[in-house]
């Protein structure tokens, strides 16, 4: 056996199958918890969740977990991810936002199921990270910002979507005027930073919002003028 082959066997009896361990996540973490759309499966079967987390954590990638990203922040776990998505019933010309890019990871996968995604991320070093990922995968339907995302993104507004990756304790005004009629908003909301309920809302019309509970759910704090403040 000559020098490359040795190293070639030695890289692929330690490298985890990750395609494996996706198709894995998909049937035990995502189907058999009740995920059906078809466009959100495809999607997680398709983003390399591995590029998104920090090397440290790479070998748990798949785990059924939230992990830590840099800035004290996290990755969420795969079924919120596939949940809040899932809640959100898009099609594919829907517009949307995300607040809270983090690692970019929920953004990629919002990439594979409509026309653009608008993120707003609050850490500078966050905004630098994710882009790095969506370049990494040739994600080109993603337009990342820093920011505070309680404020919406205005020039782009209206949004068909909103999703919300942090727990603040309310609804920001702001974002419920920049749904269109019928649009629907994902966030998870608490009198606690850490503990929160996950509230799916829809515009109905101009003026009136209905507010649905979809269960109890633990997020990092939502900072920003209609979150925690610029400390929590
Ligand atoms: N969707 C992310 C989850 C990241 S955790 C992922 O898939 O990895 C939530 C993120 O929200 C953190 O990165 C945090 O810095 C960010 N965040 C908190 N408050 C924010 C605000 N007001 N505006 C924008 N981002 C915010």
């Amino acid at each position: 056996m000559n020098t490359s082959e040795s190293l070639t066997r030695r890289t692929m009896s330690t490298q985890p199958d990750f395609a494996q361990q996706r198709g894995r996540m998909i049937t035990d973490q995502l189907q058999r918890r009740n995920i059906t759309d078809p466009s959100v499966l495809a999607a997680m079967g398709h983003i390399p969740r591995e590029q998104f987390v920090t090397r440290r954590y790479r070998r748990h990638a798949y785990s059924d977990s939230p992990l830590p990203i840099p800035e004290g922040q996290t990755i969420s776990q795969p079924y919120i991810v596939a949940y809040m998505i899932e809640s959100l019933h898009l099609e594919p010309q829907h517009r949307v936002l995300e607040v809270g890019t983090g690692s970019g990871y929920a953004a990629a996968i919002l990439s594979q199921i409509v026309s653009h995604v608008y993120t707003i991320e609050w850490y500078p070093q966050l905004v630098q990270l994710a882009q790095k990922h969506f370049t990494l995968c040739g994600l080109t339907n993603i337009t990342i910002k820093q920011g505070d995302g309680t404020l919406g993104w205005p020039e782009e507004a209206p949004f068909d979507a909103i999703l919300v990756s942090a727990g603040g304790p309310k609804v920001p005004r702001p974002l419920l005027e920049q749904l269109v009629v019928g649009g629907r908003l994902v966030i998870p909301v608490g009198q606690e930073p850490g503990r929160q309920e996950l509230l799916s809302v829809i515009r109905r019309d101009d003026t009136r919002f209905q507010h649905l509970n979809l269960g109890a759910v633990a997020f990092v704090p939502l900072r920003g003028v209609q979150g925690w403040g610029d400390e929590a």
